[in-house]
């Protein structure tokens, strides 16, 4: 009797577990794109034909990429990766993610460590030099974020007296602008190489603030919403792309093209709204793709 009780509840969770995989099959299934054919030799082909790809982000940006507990990272960009690999005909399993932190975006897609980057990167002249950009997908703005019970810092002018320390990250733009701010830059600026770490120096009160993009400190105040707050307004454009090998134009031509579809498809908001979106302000209409 014990026995075919435990024997029942077995065979009910084997269903459920059967009929959830489905339904997760399923899902797999929509966003990737059955046996795509591309030009002979293109990025597009070889990707397609390994079924198979490398890509850059974060790990350490809630919204953005953050890496779960599964060892895999979610957020924005990686559904915007995600989708981009779909359109490859690669589902989701056979994505490999590589942790980019800002200082060795650009190296990775030259080392071909990576086939491409999406992880909150700004398209600028400077980095243009050395890789290609698709997109812009998204448009930040620099902020700051502080303790939440902090009213000297209001803004980017509170670090000009030199009293203030504040942290960002090495090889990002936040960590260019602010130099232009902070009046001595050895004693003042503080720099890691990821925004976790940051956070962390700004709860331990080793630093009085932290610099980058709002939606990423955004990310960081949903998380601890009772330890900080966003000081001030935006004071820098920061347009994401998604970087490539440099000269790659068919691949970053693939890229635009599908980051149109899927801001006319519904599927750019959608995933908007199941990472970022959960924190950060308005949902965003996709930019006005440069295509230079
Ligand atoms: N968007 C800025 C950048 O690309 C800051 C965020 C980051 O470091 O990823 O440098």
């Amino acid at each position: 009797m014990r026995f075919q009780r435990l024997a029942a509840v077995a065979a009910i969770a084997t269903l459920a577990f059967s009929v959830a995989a489905c339904g997760g099959d399923k899902d797999k299934g929509k966003d990737v794109v059955a046996k795509p054919t591309f030009a002979a030799g293109s990025t597009m082909d070889k990707l397609a034909k390994a079924g198979k790809v490398k890509v850059g982000t974060k790990f350490d940006q809630p919204g953005f990429g953050l890496k779960g507990l599964d060892g895999k990272p979610a957020g924005f960009d990686v559904e915007i990766a995600k989708l981009i690999a779909g359109e490859l005909g690669i589902s989701a399993d056979n994505i490999e993610w590589v942790e980019s932190p800002s200082k060795v975006r650009e190296e990775n897609i030259e080392q071909g460590k990576v086939d491409f980057v999406v992880a909150t990167y700004t398209i600028n002249e400077a980095r243009k030099q050395r890789v290609d950009f698709a997109g812009p997908y998204y448009e930040a703005g620099q902020n700051l974020m502080v303790k939440k019970d902090d009213t000297s810092i209001t803004g980017p002018d509170s670090f000009k007296d030199g009293a203030k320390k504040v942290c960002s990250v090495t090889g990002s733009t936040p960590a260019t602008t602010i130099e232009k701010y902070v009046k001595d830059k050895a004693s003042q600026l503080v720099l890691f190489d990821t925004y976790d770490k940051c956070r962390d120096a700004l709860k331990s009160g080793q630093v009085d603030a932290v610099t980058t993009d709002n939606v990423i400190l955004l990310g960081y105040i949903s998380k601890d919403e009772a330890s900080f707050k966003l000081a001030g307004t935006n004071f820098t454009k920061e347009p994401y792309g998604i970087g490539v090998k440099k000269g790659d134009n068919d691949f970053r031509a693939f890229i635009n093209d599908t980051l149109d579809k899927i801001g006319k498809d519904g599927r750019y908001k959608k995933a908007w709204t199941s990472t970022a979106g959960k924190f950060a302000p308005e949902a965003p209409t996709l930019p006005t793709l440069n295509r230079y």
